[in-house]
């Protein structure tokens, strides 16, 4: 029989593209979304790509009552826990708001999941909660927590502390913490992609508002730092690749709590995004060079080698592949 998961923030970016790997390897998917940052046309596009529509339900992780309504009829195998607020200057400006959606949000999900004996969990961890260390290809095995620049980061830690202490408790507990580098593109259908609301922070998604001519030019936030064209350097991952990660630690998934940063191990500067961008689209991105945004670090990527050893996964796209989807996701959106 088929596993039945539970994608938490499943109309999201990341999460929508994770529920179409899902339904075309035949798990049985439903969707949990207070759709404050995603739309309910995305289920459509998800069932134009994969073929069916998962069951949705729009419910927000602090209302605990609906959440324990949708877990009770639920019979799930699993859980993939992507919802969540991640918008950096928001949290420094939204603390509490962050702390509470994110953290508290959290340990609402576990409970119902403990209710209802539910005992795996894929948690959206990000490369943030390595924080400053001294060599900037972060492997699994640092100590994280150390100079974490936000409070968004800080939900990150503090939610991989949560689970890890949770799972010490219960012996059958899994968890899988996936360890994000920076996620970018496009499915490669055109019909989602990342669309955030309002001016976004993102390098990508700002780059597709200037080429759309929606904002006037792309700031690049500092040339000189100590990297060869001066600007930071950041490892960007297809979000396909990052779907079919997770498909990878449902298959791998063990009790106790397993690890691994989800990046190819191969930087980009701001400005090869950037002559990418141009190169694909032929036209030259309207951009000027700015002071450097606080807290920014020159540089890090990831060491994925543990997850290609242990997950039989690694990235198999590129930053050219990222471009061309992009701009495909750009034009079917207008
Ligand atoms: P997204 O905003 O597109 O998706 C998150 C979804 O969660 C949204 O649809 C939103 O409506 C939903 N949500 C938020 N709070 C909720 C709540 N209380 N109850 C129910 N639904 C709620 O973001 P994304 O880029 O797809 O990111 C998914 C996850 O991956 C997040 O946890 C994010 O922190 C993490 N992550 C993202 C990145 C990135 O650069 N995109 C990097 C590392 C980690
Ligand atoms: N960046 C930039 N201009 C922008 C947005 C981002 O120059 O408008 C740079 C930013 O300084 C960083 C890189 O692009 O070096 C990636 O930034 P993003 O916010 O996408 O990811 P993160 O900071 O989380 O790595």
């Amino acid at each position: 029989m088929s596993q039945r998961i539970l994608v938490t923030g499943g109309t999201g970016y990341i999460g929508s593209h994770t529920v179409v790997e899902l339904l075309s390897a035949g798990y049985e998917v439903e969707i949990l979304d207070n759709l404050y940052n995603s739309k309910i046309e995305v289920l459509d596009k998800i069932e134009q790509i994969a073929g069916t529509k998962p069951k949705f339900h729009k419910v927000d992780l602090l209302d605990m009552n609906a959440l324990q309504e949708v877990f009770n009829g639920g019979n799930f195998d699993a859980v993939i826990h992507f919802a969540g607020l991640k918008a950096v200057p928001e949290s420094v400006e939204k603390p509490l708001e962050y702390y509470e959606n994110n953290v508290a949000g959290t340990l609402n999900l576990l409970k119902a999941m403990r209710s209802t004996g539910v005992k795996k969990i894929i948690f959206s961890s990000s490369a943030t909660v390595y924080g400053i260390q001294e060599s900037p290809e972060y492997v699994e095995t640092m100590q994280t927590g150390g100079q974490l620049s936000n409070p968004y980061g800080r939900t990150k830690y503090f939610i991989e502390e949560i689970l890890k202490d949770y799972s010490a408790m219960d012996p059958d507990f899994q968890v899988g913490l996936l360890r994000y580098f920076n996620p970018v593109g496009a499915h490669p259908s055109g019909l989602l992609g990342e669309d955030p609301n309002g001016i976004p922070n993102n390098l990508m998604p700002f780059i597709m508002r200037v080429a759309e001519g929606r904002l006037p030019e792309l700031k690049i936030f500092g040339d000189d730092y100590p990297t060869e064209d001066g600007t930071c350097r950041r490892d960007y991952i297809h979000v396909v690749d990052l779907a079919k990660g997770h498909m990878a630690m449902l298959d791998h998934l063990k009790p106790g709590v397993s690890i691994f940063n989800l990046g190819s191990g191969k930087p980009s500067s701001v400005k090869e995004i950037v002559s990418a961008f141009e190169r694909a689209s032929g036209k030259e991105l309207p951009k000027s060079i700015a002071a450097r945004r606080a807290g920014d670090l020159p540089e890090f990527w990831a060491n994925p080698s543990k997850a290609e050893a242990e997950l039989g996964w690694k990235t198999e796209l590129t930053i050219d592949d990222v471009m061309r989807d992009t701009l495909n996701f750009i034009e079917k959106s207008n």
